[in-house]
């Protein structure tokens, strides 16, 4: 799926989520997308939906000066995924960071 530039394994609008690639429950990086994007799903009943969230988005956006990882509502999502790896993964082991998508915009980059 792509924006513009920039491509994205997962998408969540609303109680949405659209995956770039099918879902496997048994590899870590899916669960990790999965948790990520299920973070926006909870973002967007907190801003009663779509307007709500897409304004907080756009000011996070631009309050971090265009920096993704930077934007308080990603970074929330990323954080749940740190601190809950091991939940998620099984292992501690996490595969999804921050520098990620802007070392390499073809890795993990949710949104
Ligand atoms: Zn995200």
């Amino acid at each position: 799926m792509c924006f513009g530039a920039t491509s994205y394994l997962g998408v969540t609008l609303g109680g949405l989520i659209y995956l770039d690639e099918p879902w496997d429950a048994t590899v870590d990086g899916d669960r990790e997308l999965m948790a990520h994007e299920l973070v926006h799903t909870r973002q967007y009943r907190r801003f009663v939906y779509g307007t709500g969230f897409a304004c907080a988005y756009g000011i996070g956006f631009v309050q971090s000066g265009f920096d993704y990882a930077a934007n308080p509502l990603e970074d929330e999502a990323f954080d749940f995924v740190t601190v809950n790896a091991a939940s998620i993964c099984g292992r501690g082991h996490l595969h999804a960071c921050r520098s990620a998508p802007e070392a390499d915009p073809g890795t993990f980059r949710p949104t």
